[in-house]
């Protein structure tokens, strides 16, 4: 394992991979690693000759400064964690990735316009910032995008179908503790109380796929009022939408494709996670 700090290293080191054709297989991650980052590393060492991760809390996709402050930092620890499927980790500074500041604007319609998009203002145009220049730099033939960050796929698709780059994105399921919440770095800062409790959320998420109605309101309604009885959750938004357009729908029969997608504070910590329906 090879650890790289520049965009000029970087280049040098994937030029000559480059010339002997192999393939690489990319994972961009904000560090902080987990058993949900490994999967998709273990899934890019699998498809791929040869492998390169990111590690970069990136502050254009923060639109809350308290966040992007609080996000745990771990280089070291999540060197030693990845090592053995990982043939390069890029963890460049802040002025090394924006010495070109920041001013590209990316659309993305309607797929911008609900859940994350509306609920954090300016973030998809920073993911598009830095996944694009993160693209342009390693040109990777696949990359790994976890589920959890269900409208970040989205969003990526979209970004590769508009620059039409020959990169192929690996959708990857979402790794649970075993108690069920999705792992996510932020998990580091619930208390082991908030850490349980938070278990109730994927609870929650799979009773309201048994419930017998297909309105998508009486649904909404359902997992509100079950999270609601926790004093630690404060619900941001419950959306169940068409899992190909991220439309919402009324009845889940209007969409052939049916995902949910929560978005929850559990106290201070801000989680997100996400359910099929169909
Ligand atoms: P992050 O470091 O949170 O930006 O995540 C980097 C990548 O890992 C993203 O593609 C995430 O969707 C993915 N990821 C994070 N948590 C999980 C999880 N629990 N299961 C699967 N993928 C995950």
């Amino acid at each position: 394992m090879m650890l790289i700090k520049t965009v000029e290293e970087l280049k040098n080191v994937l030029f000559q991979i480059n010339c002997g054709g192999k393939s690489v297989g990319f994972v961009p991650t904000m560090g902080a690693l987990h058993e949900g980052h490994l999967s998709l590393m273990k899934r890019a060492r699998k498809e791929n000759q040869v492998t390169i991760c990111s590690i970069f809390v990136n502050p254009t996709q923060f639109n809350n400064a308290d966040d992007l402050k609080h996000y745990p930092r771990s280089l070291e620890k999540d060197i030693a964690f990845v090592q053995n499927y990982m043939d390069f980790i890029f963890a460049p500074s802040v002025e090394e990735v924006y010495a070109v500041p920041a001013t590209e604007q990316y659309h993305f319609g309607d797929l911008e316009t609900v859940m994350e998009g509306s609920a954090r203002p300016s973030h998809f145009n920073g993911v598009a910032i830095i996944v694009k220049r993160l693209f342009d730099w390693i040109q990777p033939d696949r990359a790994y995008f976890g589920e959890k960050d269900f409208q970040q796929i989205a969003i990526i698709k979209s970004l590769v179908k508009q620059f039409n780059l020959p990169i192929q994105i690996v959708p990857c399921p979402i790794v649970r503790d075993e108690n069920g919440l999705a792992l996510s770095s932020r998990n580091m800062r619930l208390s082991e109380t908030e850490r349980q409790i938070a278990a109730n959320i994927y609870r929650v998420l799979k009773e309201s796929t048994a419930i017998k109605t297909k309105q998508v309101s009486a649904i909404q309604k359902f997992v509100a009022d079950e999270l609601a009885k926790f004093d630690i959750f404060h619900l941001e938004y419950y959306e169940i939408v068409n899992a190909d357009t991220l439309h919402p729908i009324q009845n889940l029969d209007d969409a052939p494709s049916v995902v949910g997608c929560i978005a929850i504070y559990a106290g201070e910590v801000r989680l997100i996670d996400n359910i099929r329906y169909k």
